[in-house]
């Protein structure tokens, strides 16, 4: 049991699809117990209630600063600690640069670096306590290859912005036994896409992967496992690759 014992927060971790539920599925079958953290319209509790018995649901806009803030209380008061956070959260838009307005731009950053910042300020003073901790950062190959795939330019940068965050907050916090480390997926069928990709465009996506096939959520959650875990125990500011060989670099 990888994770006997270990308290796991997932932010966007609600989505039956999606790449946090996955990994909180993942991260429960480890021996963790879970909190799913999302907005109150994804019902977080309902996602936990999936996971079996002991785990939370937990509503929290990332974006709202007093929002993380009270739902780590509120697992720290469930669980007495917190030993790994997955910041997961994030929405993405298909538009091209110049038809990125000012709001579309807060809102892109704002979930998925604003969202990074926040939850990670959250649970590091209670890591620092316990002198261990995880954070695990989601990225995109977005912000290696410059998008190209789905996302628009302003994405591709909150996604990079992630990935300095993670770095900077990982040389900070090493001290302290803490390790901060970031995951960048390649396309992954989840529901962040909307049907919007064609099967033509997911044949031609595929044919430019050495793995020849699109990523599944459980790819990334086995990622998140071993990061989360002490297997990775050496491995802090990294960024680990999860494309199928979309960028091999
Ligand atoms: P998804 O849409 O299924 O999951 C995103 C989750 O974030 C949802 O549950 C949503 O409710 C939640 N969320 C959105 N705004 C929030 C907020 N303000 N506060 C709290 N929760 C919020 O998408 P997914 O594909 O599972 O994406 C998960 C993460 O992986 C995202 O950060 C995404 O950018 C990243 N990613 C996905 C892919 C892919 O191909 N699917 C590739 C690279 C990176």
């Amino acid at each position: 049991m990888l994770l006997k014992d270990k308290v796991a927060i997932i932010t966007g971790g609600a989505g039956a699809n999606g790449l946090g539920f996955a990994t909180a599925r993942l991260m429960a079958q480890y021996g963790a117990r879970v909190a799913i953290l999302d907005l109150a319209r994804a019902e977080p509790q309902t996602a936990a209630s999936r996971l079996g018995e002991g785990h939370i649901g937990v509503v929290a806009d990332v974006t709202d600063k007093a929002a993380c803030e009270a739902a780590v209380a509120q697992v720290l008061q469930a669980f007495g600690r917190v030993d790994v956070l997955v910041n997961n959260a994030g929405i993405t838009q298909p538009v091209k640069t110049l038809d990125i307005t000012g709001a579309d731009y807060d809102r892109i950053l704002d979930v998925s670096l604003r969202g990074t910042l926040y939850m990670s300020q959250a649970v590091l003073p209670a890591m620092r306590v316990a002198r261990s901790g995880s954070i695990v950062c989601i990225s995109s190959v977005s912000a290696q290859r410059g998008g190209g795939i789905f996302g628009g330019p302003h994405y591709s940068a909150a996604k990079a912005g992630v990935l300095g965050l993670a770095k900077a907050m990982a040389r900070e916090f090493g001290i302290d036994g803490i390790r901060i480390n970031s995951v960048t997926p390649g396309l992954i069928e989840t529901d962040i896409t909307q049907g919007k990709l064609t099967d033509e465009k997911k044949v031609e996506i595929a044919e430019g992967i050495p793995l020849a096939r699109l990523g599944r959520a459980s790819d990334i959650a086995g990622a998140c496992v071993f990061l989360a875990s002490d297997l990775s125990a050496y491995c802090t500011g990294i960024t680990l690759d999860v494309n199928g060989g979309m960028l091999i670099h």
